[in-house]
């Protein structure tokens, strides 16, 4: 994988954003492919709206979001309303991160799978001022922190390529969440997740997890059955393969 832009393709153009979007544009169809099955990826046409990627075979589009320097803890994404109705909407995309450096350099590129986005991953900015051109404008972020580690799929990670093999094997293991379709489930087993990722360590018991159960009441005050909610996530997550269960009562991330 060649993590240089090719900067000459920038020479039509004159304003910074165009520039850059034909840079990362032109990159992405050369370098990435598709991580559901390794083929290459084709291009949107400009006025299509609905994403700038599709793989033709899994029938899978995707979005890119790049941006100068390392990612960090969140990224914008337009305006909140339609961010929230496209989360919503069965044609939601995939998303692809990247972060380049003023080198020109890929530093990090990842693919967040569709079915990890929840409205709650997408965080409401507050209004731009009276002042502003777009008056009551209401922004966006996508939060990173609250997406399970398993959902950030790395290709590039800190200039470093990550094997093809390991891309589509990582992409596979999130394929359970796909059929996952009430969204009152889906958030409570990514929340279980990110509690899991908190704890980071190879192997946890029933009672690591539990320790989390004032904070999961923060997240769900309807639940009052917090400890059942958390074992049988645990269960879900042990039958999709996601998880294994050790002869010492413990789990492991399989
Ligand atoms: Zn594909």
């Amino acid at each position: 994988m060649n993590l240089s832009f090719e900067i000459k393709l920038a020479n039509n153009y004159t304003s910074q954003s165009q520039k850059i979007r034909v840079l990362t544009e032109n990159w992405v169809l050369n370098q990435i492919y598709c991580p559901n099955c390794g083929n290459r990826i084709d291009g949107y046409k400009n006025n299509k709206s609905v994403a700038d990627f599709y793989c033709k075979k899994c029938i899978e589009d995707f979005e890119l979001k790049s941006k100068n320097g390392k990612m960090g803890a969140k990224v914008s994404a337009g305006a909140y309303s339609q961010m929230i109705k496209r989360i919503n909407s069965s044609e939601k995309p995939n998303f692809f991160f990247m972060g380049y450096l003023s080198s020109w350099i890929v530093n990090d590129f990842f693919v967040i799978p569709k079915h990890f986005f929840i409205p709650e991953i997408i965080e409401e900015r507050k209004p731009l001022s009276e002042t502003a051109r777009r008056a009551g404008w209401i922004g966006s972020n996508i939060l990173f922190s609250k997406i399970p580690k398993a959902g950030h799929i790395f290709y590039v990670e800190d200039g470093k390529e990550v094997s093809k093999k390991n891309v589509l094997e990582k992409w596979q293991k999130t394929l359970f969440l796909k059929k996952v379709r009430v969204p009152e489930a889906k958030g409570w087993i990514l929340d279980i997740m990110n509690c899991i990722d908190t704890l980071n360590k190879k192997e946890f018991s029933l009672q690591d997890v539990y320790d989390f159960e004032s904070d999961l009441r923060v997240i769900h005050p309807e639940n009052k059955h917090i400890k059942d909610k958390i074992r049988q996530q645990l269960q879900f997550l042990r039958d999709k393969g996601y998880l294994k269960f050790t002869g010492r009562g413990n789990y492991l991330i399989s």
